[in-house]
């Protein structure tokens, strides 16, 4: 049996997978707030818990915002500020006594959606998750990618390719720098970007929904968007070339991106053709916690 854990800012989930990969259980509760020791037991009992309903002992592989750093071992980049500077793999793995293992969670998505997603038996999976923030996974042969800094795939935070006047130097990221991809792609950033131009506050879900009915700013901002998320995959596609690209996270259910962005990416990638499919993630929020689940294969 294998456990997979989603250790989110607001929710942890545990799930259970049987040999074969079926679900045959699945718990959520609150995260504790700014509270090292309350995640770690309330983590402990969750896994405890899960396998005494079950009746048997499982793997556990970990998902969590952030990184463990294979120079220090404490985790590092989680939103999750508490976590940050704990040896929580350490911790863990004493507290129930086997050895876990532990990715940042959108290195897990694009593990699930490799695995049995929607890039199922594909060779080189970039996964993307966009929200409130923009996350990265790369997965090889369905394995996790994490690299020597642990940030394969981060591409979040590097700058907007082919900036176009009015684009620089981009809005300030909590980062320290300013124009990062995430400024751009994420939920907040479309809905910033909007405001800037025409004046309307609208959040990224209303923005999709007039320019369905046709409104013309609206139309002029998700096209927008459309080229910039389509630059800003070419450069991945430029430097990794993956067989799929995975879309995740509240802005992947924005359908007509999955037409439109192959459309616009072709003018950037140094090819004469693009065939690198993009696709909307099969899982959807259970992506994460699959993810880890799938970390002991
Ligand atoms: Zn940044």
């Amino acid at each position: 049996m294998r456990l997979g854990i989603d250790l989110g800012g607001t929710k942890i989930e545990i799930v259970a997978l049987d040999e074969s990969g079926r679900e045959v259980g699945r718990r959520r509760v609150a995260t504790p707030q700014n509270d090292y020791a309350a995640t770690l037991r309330v983590v402990t009992e969750l896994v405890r818990g899960m396998e005494s309903e079950l009746g048997r002992v499982g793997t556990v592989g970990i998902g969590t915002p952030g990184a463990i750093s294979r120079a220090t071992g404490l985790l590092k980049n989680s939103n999750s500020v508490c976590l940050n500077g704990q040896p929580i793999l350490d911790d863990l793995e004493r507290l129930l006594e086997r050895t876990i293992r532990m990715e940042n969670d959108a290195n897990c998505f694009a593990l699930s959606e490799a695995v049995d997603g929607a890039a199922e038996g594909a060779g080189v999976v970039f996964g993307v998750i966009i929200g409130t923030g923009t996350g990265a996974g790369i997965v090889v042969n369905g394995q996790a990618l994490t690299g020597p800094n642990a940030i394969a795939g981060e591409w979040g935070h590097n700058p907007l390719p082919w900036p176009q006047p009015g684009e620089l130097p981009g809005g300030a990221c909590y980062c320290g720098k300013s124009g990062c991809i995430e400024t751009w792609l994420s939920g907040p950033g479309m809905a910033r970007r909007h405001q800037e131009r025409t004046g309307q506050a609208l959040d990224a879900p209303g923005i999709v929904a007039r320019a369905a009915q046709g409104d013309m700013e609206c139309e002029k901002s998700m096209s927008e968007y459309e080229d910039r998320l389509a630059r800003s995959l070419a450069h991945v596609i430029n430097i990794l070339d993956p067989d799929v690209i995975v879309l995740g996270g509240g802005m992947s259910n924005i359908d007509r991106l999955y037409a439109n962005v192959p459309r616009h990416w072709g003018r950037y990638v140094f090819s004469d053709r693009v065939d690198t499919r993009l696709v909307k993630n099969r899982h959807g929020d259970s992506s994460g916690v699959r993810g880890a689940a799938w970390l002991w294969d």
